[in-house]
């Protein structure tokens, strides 16, 4: 089977935009309101000349549990399931209390964990993503999904971890 990394985190931080960035085209469905994307759907990408699998995820039902558990608890499903996961924070927000719940389920993975810093749009955005790195999962990696910058970096991140 084709290695697979799943792109997590809370609704409306870009995962979806990062997906199509990923995959070079328009196909995960980016949505300006949170939760649209169904709980998870792959799609077969390459870069460097090699293949693999990128799963979006997102659609929690919003229930009793509240956001944090239903994202925390996708992010473990995740793990058990891909070969590597990135985390994508809204560095324009900083790290809210979901992250760092998300961040302390991924934290025990037993796979390899990238942190994106997306929305990171203009060089002077990039102090932003230095905040992240109180998440605890490395070094955050700036990327502006919408526009492209970094991309092709946290592409060859994922690359040497897959
Ligand atoms: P998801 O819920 O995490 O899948 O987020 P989406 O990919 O659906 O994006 C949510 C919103 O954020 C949309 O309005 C996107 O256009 C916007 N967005 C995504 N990536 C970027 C980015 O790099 N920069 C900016 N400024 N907006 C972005
Ligand atoms: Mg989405």
């Amino acid at each position: 089977a084709l290695p697979s990394v799943a792109i997590v985190g809370r609704p409306n931080v870009g995962k979806s935009t990062l997906v199509n960035r990923f995959l070079g085209r328009r196909e995960a469905v980016v949505e300006d309101l949170p939760g649209v994307t169904r709980d998870r759907v792959s799609y077969s990408a390459s870069w460097s000349g090699r293949s693999f699998l990128v799963v979006d995820t997102g659609g929690w039902e919003p229930d009793a549990r509240g956001l944090q558990q239903a994202v925390a608890d996708q992010a473990e499903r995740a793990m058990a399931a891909v070969d590597a996961i990135v985390l994508v924070v809204d560095a324009t927000v900083g790290p809210t209390a979901t992250d760092e719940a998300v961040a302390r389920v991924l934290r025990r993975a037993k796979v390899p964990v990238l942190l994106a810093a997306n929305k990171v749009d203009s060089e002077r955005a990039e102090a932003d993503a230095a905040a992240l790195w109180s998440l605890g999962l490395g070094e955050p990696h700036p990327v502006s999904a919408a526009h492209g910058r970094g991309a092709g970096d946290l592409l060859d991140e994922v690359l040497k971890v897959l």
